[in-house]
């Protein structure tokens, strides 16, 4: 599981401790003492690592980790995500590189390293966390809409590629959920945000936690391939 230091991350992390799962996490700049404590808390064992998931060496590293402490590895979820936003004729080389490096690559890093044990067990779970706007698009978020629509063509490729070994590759699409990602936006532009959502509220981690579990769980064992949308009716 990749940066469950806060927000979504967080709270799947714990979620997936509260369900039974030994939990490997990895974290970025912000540590992750306080996840782990509250994964913890749940009983089972919780092991985190510092990586940077865009670079593939960190990837592999916290991925050879995990296979020795924990024997192997059940389920990826690849949350880590970040945005920098901007007009399209603004947006700088960096901001794209970013983006695109963090969001698409670090999930393909993480999912390369994972399908040799995942392989070798002939079973695995992988869950991305998208966006809704890898879907329907937004202005100012070229690269983050980009580098999430190319989250959905990686998950179908791999589905693809993976699914003679059982192992199961699927999209969480959120829409708008209450984290520090969402916290920065202005209160007109929530406000008309929230004008776009049929059910009228914002989403909260768990409600993605939820859709994590359930495709990791043996209730989703003929799902693969697929974006499960959770946004309250904002996309459909
Ligand atoms: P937050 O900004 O609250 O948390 C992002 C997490 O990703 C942090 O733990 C952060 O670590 C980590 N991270 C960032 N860069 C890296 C990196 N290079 N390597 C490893 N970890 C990294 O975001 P949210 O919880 O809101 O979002 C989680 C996921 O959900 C993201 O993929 C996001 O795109 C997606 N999402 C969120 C939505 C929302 O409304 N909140 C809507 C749609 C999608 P650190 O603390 O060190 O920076």
């Amino acid at each position: 599981m990749t940066g469950a230091s806060r927000g979504i991350g967080q709270d799947i992390a714990v979620a997936c401790a509260e369900a039974g799962a030994n939990v490997f996490l990895t974290y970025h700049n912000t540590p992750a003492d306080q996840t782990v404590q509250l994964a913890h808390a749940h009983g089972t064992a919780v092991h985190a690592v510092k990586a940077d998931v865009s670079k593939s060496e960190e990837a592999d590293a916290a991925v050879k980790q995990c296979v020795e402490k924990f024997g192997g590895v059940d389920i990826l979820v690849n949350n880590a995500g970040i945005t920098k936003d901007g007009l399209l004729m603004r947006m700088k080389d960096a901001d794209w590189d970013a983006v695109m490096d963090t969001n698409l690559k670090g999930a393909f890093n993480m999912i390369r390293a994972v399908s040799r044990p995942m392989m070798k067990k002939r079973a695995g779970r992988i869950v991305n966390i998208g966006s809704v706007v890898g879907s329907s698009g937004n202005p100012g978020q070229a690269n983050y809409a980009a580098s999430k629509a190319g989250l959905i063509g990686l998950t179908m490729a791999v589905a693809r590629e993976l699914a003679s070994r059982d192992i199961l590759v699927n999209v969480v699409s959120p829409g708008y959920i209450v984290t520090d990602m969402t916290d920065v936006l202005g209160e007109e532009v929530k406000k008309s945000i929230l004008a776009g959502i049929p059910l009228g509220r914002f989403g909260s981690a768990r409600d993605i936690s939820n859709a994590v579990l359930f495709l990791a769980s043996d209730a989703g064992g003929y799902i693969t391939g697929q974006v499960l949308h959770v946004n309250g009716g904002l996309y459909m």
